[in-house]
Order: structure tokens, then sequence, then C-alpha cells
């Protein structure tokens, strides 16, 4: 890792891999996140109804994703928007995760929910809007439920290690994180898809990385290559979203994948995905030539 990197990120010492953490593998049910394989997150922006949920669940576990996205509570841009179907959204999410054995992410918005959204998530999503959130970090660290943390709208990579920090202080080392765009000055896209964070942490911290296509663009039609290109950065995985009707969803329609859409992309990240491990090979390869070379000269030497 570059020296200067571990100076500027110094204030968030624990998350920084070291010799003995080079990476943490989060546990969620019989899956794995950091552990090598790229964790599909997907599912409706927010829970609807129990149709469309279950719908949407079905479908997206048999096109290989393995987690169930869905937001109860709904952090808006709009005060008057949908602000989500709350416990009757938990309910549901609850009765997805019975009928497909998927695992769930939700987002929580406060510390007083908390422990009602820990009874019905597996993964609690803290979202953009809430990452300085210190209080609802603590909370939801002592909750025991691996976090994922989203990037806020306007955070630098070193304000985002900084919540990282308060949740492993807290004596919770599950953390995700998760790049979902930042605002800049474009405005073509909802959000810019910052890519080079994704590479950037995967070098210094060992905590699992994931992207997240849909709020990165907004735009429906740019998500499938914003998603290789997650997978080629090197991201643990990605969640994303996915909507029946996406013309009919009650948030974030326009950047919602319907069900071809989804499938279509699962097809194009497979070849990146195989690409990677063939990179990685590769690389494991010529580390250990390297050594095997370093010995010889070595032994030459003596
Ligand atoms: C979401 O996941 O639907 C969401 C609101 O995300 P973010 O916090 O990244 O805006
Ligand atoms: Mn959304």
């Amino acid at each position: 890792m570059r020296e200067d990197w571990l100076k500027r990120f110094a204030d968030s010492p624990d998350v920084l891999k070291s010799a003995q953490r080079q990476q943490t593998v989060v546990p969620v049910l019989d899956l794995e996140i950091g552990g090598g394989e790229f964790v599909t997150m997907a599912g409706p922006c927010s829970v609807e109804t129990e149709s469309q949920l279950m719908a949407t669940a079905h479908h997206v576990r048999q096109a290989g994703a393995h987690i169930l996205r869905g937001g109860a509570f709904k952090p808006r841009s709009s005060p008057y928007a949908f602000q989500g179907l709350g416990l009757e959204g938990l309910k549901i999410l609850a009765h997805a995760r019975r009928e497909t054995g998927l695992a769930i992410v939700t987002e929580v918005m406060s510390e007083d929910d908390v422990p009602m959204v820990a009874e019905y998530a597996d993964i609690l999503q803290i979202g953009s809007r809430n990452m300085e959130n210190v209080a609802l970090l603590e909370a939801a660290a002592h909750s025991g439920r691996p976090l994922l943390l989203k990037r806020g709208l306007v955070a630098t990579i070193a304000d985002w290690l900084h919540s990282a920090q308060v949740v492993l202080d807290h004596g919770n080392p599950n953390v995700i994180l998760c790049e979902r765009g930042i605002r800049t000055f474009e405005t073509a896209t909802r959000n810019t898809f910052d890519v080079s964070a994704i590479a950037l942490l995967k070098q210094i911290s060992h905590l699992p990385v994931i992207a997240d296509p849909s709020h990165a663009t907004g735009v429906r039609d740019l998500v499938p290559a914003m998603a290789c290109v997650a997978v080629a950065a090197g991201a643990d995985g990605m969640i994303v979203e996915v909507h029946p009707d996406p013309a009919k969803a009650w948030s974030d329609g326009d950047q919602s994948l319907d069900f071809a859409g989804f499938d279509e992309m699962m097809s194009a990240i497979n070849p990146y995905i195989a690409l990677r491990e063939i990179a990685s090979r590769g690389m494991k390869r010529r580390a250990s030539l390297r050594e095997a070379n370093e010995m010889l000269l070595a032994g030459a030497a003596k």
C-alpha cells in the first residue's frame, strides 16, 4: 500500500489492511461477502405490495441474485413522495425470505427503529443521507447485524472511512462499503459513479466493497455497463434495483431494471467475472514465480 495513503487515512486505522487483517469476510446466512465470489443483491427500491415483492424475489433468485433488497423506510428527496410501508414492508420482506431463502438487506433510518428492522433484516442498510449520523451508526453497530454503509452524497473517501471506523469502534466488524455515486457538476446522470473509489478501497481497506450502479447513474440503460465496470474494478458485489414494471414503480423507476433487463445484465457480467478470476490466478502465479526467483538468487549469492 502507498505510504501516503497510510498517512492520509491514518485516523481510520482499523479499516486499513494490515499484516493481520487482509480481508474481512462478512457472513450472511450461508453466503460470504468479501470471500472472492461476486455477490448480487437485487430487488425493488421500495417494498410496495406483497405481489410486487414476491414476483421480484422469485425472479431475481432464479436469475442468480444472492440477496433481496427492498426499502420499507425510504429517505426521499421530496417530503411529499412515498415514504415506505414501514413495519408492513418489513413483514412482506420476511415473507419473501421464508419463501425464497434469500437474505434481506433493508434500510434503517432512525436509531429508534434499529431493534425492529434488525429483527427482519440480515443486513442493515445505512443510506447515503445518514452516512454521518453517528447515533444511528452506533445503534446499528450494537444490533450485531452486518451493515451496508452507503457513501454519503458529498462524502470523501476519508469521511466514509471515518463512519466505518465508528462502527468498528462499537464492536461490529461486519461493515460492507457501498459506492453509490457522488454529487458532481454533471447533471445528465443522477450521480457520478466514482469507480476509482472502489479500486482505491480494494487496495487500502480489508472491508468488502460493493457498487450500486442504479443510484450511481439514475438511468436504467447505464446500469449494465456500470455493473461490468464494478466487476473489473474489483468490487465484491453489487446492489441493483429491479421492478416487475419500472414505469409504475413508486420510487426510482427510471433506474430500475425490468426482469428481462436484469437477466441480460446478469449474463453481461459473467465474462468479466471469469476474466477477473483468470487475472487473479495470473497475479498469484507471477507472485510465486517472483518469490522462487528471489530464493534462487539468495541461494546463489551465498
Ligand atoms: C436506496 O437504496 O434506495 C437509497 C435510497 O439509496 P441511497 O441512500 O444510496 O440514496
Ligand atoms: Mn432507490
